[in-house]
């Protein structure tokens, strides 16, 4: 019988960022149409890990649109953190919120944070063709920080912006310089307010894309995060069998995700329990 971890999303701060990464719609320079707002109500995003919890999530992530961890952001994760580690104390709790500073990310693990989120997002090569606002350098450094402090590293990226095989291949070394302990990889979701054009791989390479990050990272989880419903369709039971042994249940940051009944009911189908992270 094969094992899943569920993680969750709590978009806290949304929509607010000046970076120009070309494929998130949370940049101001893009104008998509989502919902933008400063600040989730605490009471708010209790009761969410609350709902997220009750499905099986083991992992709660809070997630704020900008480039870097400010002191004023840090300050509310940190309050976030701490109000739910006393309620959820076994919950993993991930913090996502740019780079930030080895001081900045001990205060976060000293609040209860107990993994930090920062994506590579794709080959350092690439990088440079979807953001000109930041270097991938930075973000890559930030991966380092977080493993000095002795924070769980969670990184991986997005693949189907455009980037042709070897920059995925160059991608997975960098991942593997790092040796995360979980690898959220997202499947380009296209926004017609971005300057994205629209995801092209096959099903089959997403798969194969899956397979060879579980063959270089046996010991890693392996997330099926942003774009499952849409990359895939009706065949997104064919993730578990390349390797994935992680979904996102619930919604992401800007788009909906599968009603999470029906996410629990294919994982009843295809016999595959929801196992727990401490
Ligand atoms: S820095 Fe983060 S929130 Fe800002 S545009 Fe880039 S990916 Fe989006």
């Amino acid at each position: 019988m094969k094992n899943v971890y569920l993680c969750s999303i709590s978009n806290i701060v949304s929509g607010t960022c000046l970076e120009d990464c070309k494929f998130c719609t949370q940049s101001v320079k893009y104008k998509a149409n989502i919902e933008r707002y400063e600040k989730k109500d605490v009471k708010k995003v209790l009761e969410e890990a609350q709902a997220l919890v009750n499905l099986g999530a083991s992992g709660f992530c809070l997630v704020t649109a900008g480039k870097s961890l400010t002191p004023k952001v840090l300050d509310y994760i940190s309050f976030l953190a701490e109000e739910l580690k006393v309620k959820f104390p076994k919950l993993n709790l991930i913090a996502c919120n740019g780079t930030a500073t080895k001081q900045q990310l001990k205060q976060l693990k000293n609040s209860g944070i107990d993994s930090y989120n920062h994506n590579l997002e794709t080959s350092q090569n690439f990088y440079s063709q979807i953001c000109t606002t930041h270097t991938w350098k930075e973000r890559f450094e930030t991966c380092e920080n977080i493993k000095e402090v002795g924070l769980r590293l969670c990184t991986g990226g997005i693949i189907g912006m455009g980037e042709i095989d070897s920059d995925r291949q160059d991608f997975l070394n960098s991942l593997q310089k790092l040796n995360p302990e979980s690898i959220p990889i997202n499947f380009y979701h296209h926004n017609e307010a971005l300057p994205l054009k629209p995801n092209n791989l096959t099903i089959n390479q997403g798969l194969e894309f899956i397979s060879e990050t579980r063959k270089r990272f046996p010991n890693s989880i392996v997330m099926v995060a942003g774009g499952r419903e849409s990359f895939f369709g009706q065949e997104q039971y064919k993730i578990f069998e390349a390797g994935a042994n992680a979904i996102i249940i619930g919604n992401y940051l800007t788009t909906k995700g599968n009603e999470p009944h029906r996410d629990l009911e294919m994982l009843k189908k295809l016999n595959i329990s929801i196992i727990h992270l401490h």
